[in-house]
């Protein structure tokens, strides 16, 4: 019977044929690697039974084929932006999604081609959202998609048409070519619907209109139903109402400031609808049904003679002179019946043109761009200041900038987004400045709403800045106290 062995001993043995000497150190080294690798595996079970629990978790909302966030989770994630939107009065625009003809590339090709194709759907989708809109796989080959935040019932379609384009693009699965469509569904929050339940069935609705349109298409629940039934008149009704009643209009009117100096450098009208059922509605909600209509007239001048008077009372209450900017309808501005009220309201509130600053957006100016630069030429006579706003999102020709009598550039707030992280933003954000400086304009940015974000423009040149970081729209009886405490504290004045 041989003696035991040697702890040395099996090591030398071990190590077998390696032509070395059982040098002590050598020793060392492996025992201590081989206590690292027990403590690597310990450590690797208890990571294994976290990833289990996690994933789980991950199984009761996420879809497995895709890795979108399955029906659950998007119902809660629908009812978080419901719920942000009810307080904060945003668009909640909800799409529903299915593929054309799926069931047939599963008939012919099997559900392995199916499968893949549905996971290739989902990253283009994935793709062509922002990281704010959640995607989620329903069902077979059905998706839905909720976008949060936005202004214009309008922009929904924009952003169903990149999806069309996107998902129209042939697939590679396998060596296949695979050339697929959709039709797409919308319903917005608070036109279509209140309830999450209200919005899905809606654009699912919308989505059957789609596919019996044709296929390849988006249709809006709104549209499809605004022109067959009462609604879109009902609406009507209560906003001709409300501007005969005056008391449901009201404006609010955000600061916009100079973040070098640290002051208020103006003020910018937006129109607000208290609807006695319907809770607080945006102007993205009415206004372009109103444009649609014959009320624009009204409430424009109506909020014009509002934000006139608001500014002699502020003048007269003592304020700081300045201006204040109000947005200019696309109906009023085509139809050049704006300078004429633009002179009543002025003359009724007995206050300086120098006062009034009117927002033309760059689309109103290259769409129409004769009328648009008589109507401005008119304005800038009279001492108006005509500034553009939404700048980047249109074509506007650099012979444009140089003829008219603008004199501020406004950087659209999707530039000014993650502005400090995003390149592509930063980089139009500082062309749009560097264009503005070469002529002249003054530039302001729009929406900004992170301390970083605004470094990074006043990194870039541009100190005029608006949005929610500094004020959100405010109401006219808080106007004075903010102008004298921002001039006070200069808050936003950090050099
Ligand atoms: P706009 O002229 O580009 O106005 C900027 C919009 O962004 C406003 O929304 C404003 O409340 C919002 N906003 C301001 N700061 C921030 C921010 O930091 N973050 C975000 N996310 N949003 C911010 P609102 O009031 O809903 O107006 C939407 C659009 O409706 C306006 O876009 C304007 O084109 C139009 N509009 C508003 N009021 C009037 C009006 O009285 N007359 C006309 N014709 N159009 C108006
Ligand atoms: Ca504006
Ligand atoms: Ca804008």
């Amino acid at each position: 019977m041989s003696e035991a062995p040697s702890f040395s001993g099996v090591m030398c043995r071990w190590i077998g044929d390696v032509p070395l000497e059982a040098d002590p150190m050598l020793i060392f080294a492996i025992v201590g690697s081989m206590l690292l690798v027990g403590a690597v595996v310990l450590a690797a079970v208890a990571i294994r039974r976290k990833r289990a629990d996690a994933r789980l978790g991950y199984l009761a909302q996420y879809d497995q084929l895709t890795g979108l966030i399955n029906r659950t989770l998007f119902h809660d994630r629908l009812n978080g932006a419901l719920t942000r939107a009810r307080r904060d009065g945003g668009l909640v625009t909800v799409m529903f999604l299915d593929i054309d003809g799926f069931k047939g590339i599963n008939d012919r090709f099997g559900h392995a081609v199916g499968d893949e194709l549905l996971r290739q759907v989902a990253a283009r989708l994935v793709s062509v959202l922002r990281e704010s809109d959640s995607v989620a796989r329903i069902g077979g080959d059905e998706f839905t998609v909720v976008l949060e935040g936005g202004k214009r019932v309008e922009d929904a379609g924009q952003v169903a048409s990149k999806i069309l384009r996107a998902i129209g693009t042939p697939f590679l699965v396998g060596d296949r070519e695979l050339a697929v469509t959709t039709s797409i569904g919308i319903a917005v929050y608070p036109v279509d619907g209140n309830t999450a339940e209200d919005l899905v069935k809606g654009a699912d609705t919308a989505m059957y209109q789609a596919k019996a349109a044709g296929r390849n298409t988006y249709q809006y629940f709104t549209r499809a139903l605004r022109d067959r039934t009462a609604d879109r008149l009902e609406l009507l009704d209560e906003l001709r109402a409300a501007l005969e009643s005056g008391d449901q209009l009201r404006v609010e009117y955000q600061p916009k400031v100079d973040a070098r100096r640290g002051v208020v450098i103006g003020l910018e009208a937006f129109i607000r609808w208290d609807h006695p059922e319907r809770g607080l509605l945006m102007p993205g909600t009415f206004i372009p049904l109103a444009e649609e209509s014959d009320l624009i007239v009204p409430m424009s001048e109506w909020l014009l003679d509002e934000a006139c008077l608001d500014m002699r009372r502020w003048l007269d209450e003592g304020m700081r002179p300045m201006r204040v900017a109000v947005n200019a309808s696309e109906r009023l501005f085509r139809d050049s019946n704006l300078v004429e009220s633009i002179a009543v309201a002025l003359a009724a509130a007995d206050l300086d043109p120098r006062h009034l600053e009117i927002e033309v957006t760059e689309r109103m100016i290259t769409q129409e761009a004769e009328r648009a630069s008589r109507a401005i030429e008119r304005l800038a006579d009279m001492g108006v200041r005509v500034s553009i706003d939404d700048f980047g999102t249109g074509y506007s020709s650099l012979r444009h900038l140089q003829s008219l009598p603008v004199r501020a550039l406004k950087i659209d707030d999707s530039f000014v987004r993650d502005v400090d992280r995003r390149d592509e933003a930063r980089s139009i954000a500082c062309a749009i400045i560097a264009i503005a400086k070469s002529f002249s304009l003054e530039v302001i940015a729009e929406g900004v709403e992170t301390a970083e974000e605004l470094e990074a423009l006043r990194d870039i040149g541009c100190d005029r800045v608006q949005g929610y970081l500094v004020a959100r729209p405010l109401r006219p009886q808080d106007v004075l106290e903010f102008v004298d405490d921002y001039d006070r504290t200069l808050s936003f004045r950090p050099d």
